[in-house]
């Protein structure tokens, strides 16, 4: 995305605005940004900017629609919910479009973001079963107890440009189910798809007010961090950012979770079917353009694997069908912008300068080989390192692009030792034959999801997703039990009826009688 700017618009580019109070309101202060195609580079749309009274109209909305929808019993809010995932299904294909031509992933990678996003649309549905509350008969004589769950109110989410139809799904289907109302910030790379999704919650029978999505950047998410009748906010996005969410989220009293970047490993260890682990690595690696916060960016190459497998993975990386997303063949599409192009470009520079092995340089693609129209595009090829050291920013930083560093160690334990340095915590993955070794990864790896011969383990809908360490700022992971907990307060409720009242006042703490 360029910088925003206040240029006269272009009457012939569409105009992407915001959805407040159940309907597409326009942007009104000026602000917007262009939207592009990633394929070709051109722009598409122009998108606007929220200021701090569009967050207040959207947060307004919400706040009025609110106390109804939190006392619809559940089950009538999963129903809304039941009739939105049809809605999905019926509109997979198109949403997975909208993603590809902002985006620039390619259709079958865009169809399976949005079956993702689906797994939380039915998981919410279970809304009756995931509120019911605990319930103790007789804690003390003629005394019950019991917890229940109940909404926050007013709740928001900022999610990054990566999937913009999966990371809001993570989040508003739960954030509903359990009775509160959404306001969206999506990335204003790819906006659209917050709109469709839009409508088709109006489709499915949401009252209006529940789900608004004001389009923008950091000036509305301050807003959104500083509104005081927003009582929560989730963020996914990169890791300065998300600490700065979640600093400014808890000082003004939200409760946040804050979901940050990543610098994913695979560990090879010299058991491991390497075709396995060499398709694992290259698909993990430049699936999405590497533009995924599971992404493969490290390959730990134990004792002598690393002499048989780089040559596989050079030839796979040389292999890959680098296209338009549009076309079915395609098994990578361009970059999101410019700007991620060539700040990527810049990190291979770096890397050859200090001194890592380039075995295959994705510097040298460009648009011409993709496809008709792509010459302007924002494109790279698949590229891979060897030798990569711990001291070289190939391994420090997280480049969200398509560039797999493979670091040479003797053992697991210098694998293990690897890890644990990063600063990130994300997802991890070992490829072995061996039991005790799978079992002692699992264990001792300091990291927040994690595969034995998977190399993307993101998990399904009732588990939760969350890293650790600079990957997540916050006590709760995203959707599954903990988004429930993340989207609900608990209520004790101690009862007693007048009947059983035996005696007067009592001082002393009461204990079960
Ligand atoms: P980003 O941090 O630039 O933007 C994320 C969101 O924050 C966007 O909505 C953006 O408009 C907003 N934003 C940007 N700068 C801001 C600021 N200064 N103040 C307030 N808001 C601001 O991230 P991105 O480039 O859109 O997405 C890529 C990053 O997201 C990568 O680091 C990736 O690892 C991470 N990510 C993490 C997960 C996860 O689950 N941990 C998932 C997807 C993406």
């Amino acid at each position: 995305m360029n910088a925003p700017d206040t240029r006269i618009p272009d009457a012939t580019i569409a105009a992407i605005g915001h959805w407040i109070g159940g309907r597409a309101v326009p942007g009104g202060n000026g602000r917007a940004a262009d939207v592009t195609d990633p394929a070709t580079g051109s722009v598409t749309a122009r998108v606007t900017l929220a200021g701090a009274a569009e967050v207040d109209t959207a947060v307004a909305s919400a706040r009025a629609a609110q106390p109804a929808w939190g006392e619809t019993p559940p089950i009538r809010r999963a129903r809304v919910l039941l009739r939105f995932l049809e809605l999905l299904r019926r509109d997979q294909r198109r949403l997975a479009q909208a993603i590809t031509a902002e985006h620039g992933k390619v259709l079958s990678d865009a169809m399976g973001e949005v079956q993702r996003g689906i797994d939380i649309v039915e998981f919410a549905c279970g809304a009756p079963q995931l509120l019911k509350s605990a319930y103790t008969d007789q804690v003390s004589t003629g005394i019950d107890n019991w917890t229940l769950r109940q909404p926050l109110g007013v709740v928001a989410g900022v999610t990054p440009f990566n999937f913009p139809v999966m990371v809001p799904m993570w989040m508003f289907p739960l954030a509903l189910a359990c009775g509160n109302a959404f306001v969206l910030k999506p990335s204003p790379i790819d906006p659209s798809p917050s709109l469709m999704l839009a409508e088709l919650l109006r489709e499915a029978g949401l009252p209006d007010g529940l789900f608004n999505v004001v389009q923008g950047d950091a000036a509305a998410v301050d807003a959104l961090l500083a509104h005081p009748d927003v009582a929560a906010l989730s963020f996914v996005g990169s890791t300065p950012v998300a600490r700065h969410i979640y600093e400014t989220g808890a000082r003004h009293g939200k409760r946040v979770q804050a979901l940050g970047g990543a610098k994913n490993h695979l560990v090879v260890m010299p058991d491991a079917d390497l075709e396995q682990a060499a398709d694992a690595l290259v698909g993990a690696a430049f699936g999405s353009a590497g533009e995924r916060c599971m992404a493969v960016s490290v390959a730990v190459l134990v004792g002598e694997v690393a002499d048989r497998l780089v040559p596989r993975l050079a030839e796979r990386t040389r292999m890959l069908k680098i296209m338009d997303g549009r076309n079915d063949a395609a098994e990578m599409g361009p970059i999101v912008t410019r700007t991620a192009l060539e700040r990527i470009r810049s990190c291979i520079d770096t890397g050859v300068r200090e001194g890592a092995r380039l075995v295959v340089d994705g510097r040298d693609f460009d648009g011409t080989q993709a496809g008709p129209g792509c010459a302007g595009g924002f494109w790279l090829g698949g590229t891979l390192f060897d030798h990569v050291a711990p001291t070289m920013r190939l391994w420090r930083e997280e480049i969200f692009g398509p560039v797999l560093a493979c670091v040479r160690v003797p053992d697991l334990d210098a694998a293990l030792t690897l890890i644990r340095a990063h600063e990130y915590g994300n997802g991890v993955s070992c490829y072995t034959a061996s039991g005790a070794v799978a079992r002692r990864f699992a264990r001792d790896v300091p990291v927040g999801m994690v595969g034995i011969n998977v190399p993307i383990p993101v998990p399904m809908a009732w588990h939760g997703f969350g890293g650790w360490k600079r990957s997540l700022f916050g006590d709760m992971h995203a959707y599954g039990e903990e988004g429930v907990r993340f989207y609900t307060r608990q209520k004790s409720v101690m009862q007693r009826w007048p009947q059983t009242i035996g005696k007067g006042a009592e001082f002393a703490m009461p204990t079960a009688k």
